[in-house]
């Protein structure tokens, strides 16, 4: 049989796994975890029409390349080593997201979370299962009164937290103390949707809608930072970058509050608490 009769058929991957796998692997590279670059899903076995989520990897064009670039002992990157890189990957997501949302839920008082997205590749298999969704039922007004007035507090916290790596001079440091605030700031939002009914977002679940929303920032302040493409905004572009998605994510925080308290019956002053805010933002 000649190779082109043995091409397996593509299928595409349905849109709601498309947006559950880019969830899960956070729109990046699972080999470079370079965030804001253009990603693709690729199939590990080489079969695009397997669309077993065991089978999907999210790779850049550059590390995409050596999945099929041959090297002295066969191709760079093989379908083990993309399997290892994606599982590590997806786990070290799934902990970045944890650690976040323990100081961004600190001051709240229990609210279930809307809708639980698992982010075990193996829980996928049972696609029943995969969304364990609540009724909506919009927490109580006071516990957001509450949750709002800790936010300038706990977003202090985060730069506090974060101060050693951020002024080590180290940039890989550097850049992860900063991701660690992104972090903080997008499980806010996540946190802030529980007052919006399920689905609000684009129709998505609010996870997946932050996630996409964080990722587009870090796609746009990367094509900033480096004007003449990819690389050339020198050494210091991926604190420009980090400084960018933070500012952009006060703003949406502020934004969404704004939101939640309109109108003349609002019980909070949301223009005191925007300067708050604010202020708590810059260290
Ligand atoms: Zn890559």
């Amino acid at each position: 049989m000649s190779p082109r009769a043995k091409k397996k058929i593509r299928i595409p991957i349905p849109d709601d796994l498309v947006a559950r796998i880019m969830y899960q692997q956070d729109h990046t590279c699972c080999k470079c975890n370079v965030r804001g670059l253009p990603v693709q899903i690729h199939h590990i076995d080489e079969d695009p029409s397997n669309n077993d989520p065991s089978n999907l990897a999210v790779l850049c064009s550059n590390c995409h390349d050596g999945t099929m670039i041959s090297g002295g002992f066969g191709r760079k990157l093989n379908a083990p080593l993309v399997t290892q890189y994606r599982d590590e990957w997806i786990e070290r997501v799934a902990n970045r997201r944890d650690e976040a949302d323990k100081l961004a839920a600190a001051a709240m008082s229990g609210a279930p979370k809307a809708v639980v997205i698992a982010t075990d590749p193996e829980t996928y298999e049972d696609s029943e299962t995969d969304y364990i969704e609540t009724p909506f039922e919009r927490p109580d007004e006071d516990d957001l009164l509450h949750y709002v007035e800790e936010l300038p507090s706990i977003l202090n916290q985060a730069f506090r937290f974060t101060d050693e790596k951020r002024a080590s001079g180290i940039t890989l440091h550097m850049n992860d103390g900063a991701a660690e605030i992104v972090d903080v700031l997008e499980q806010i939002l996540l946190r802030l949707s529980y007052w919006f009914p399920s689905k609000h977002f684009d129709g998505k679940p609010a996870a997946e809608f932050f996630s996409k929303y964080v990722a587009d920032r870090f796609t746009w302040h990367r094509a900033l930072a480096e004007p003449y493409g990819e690389g050339t905004g020198g050494t210091i572009r991926g604190q420009i970058i980090l400084g960018g998605v933070i500012d952009d994510l006060e703003d949406a925080v502020a934004d969404v509050v704004a939101a939640l308290f309109w109108g003349p019956d609002s019980t909070l002053d949301v223009e005191a608490w925007t300067l708050r805010w604010k202020k708590s933002g810059t260290e």
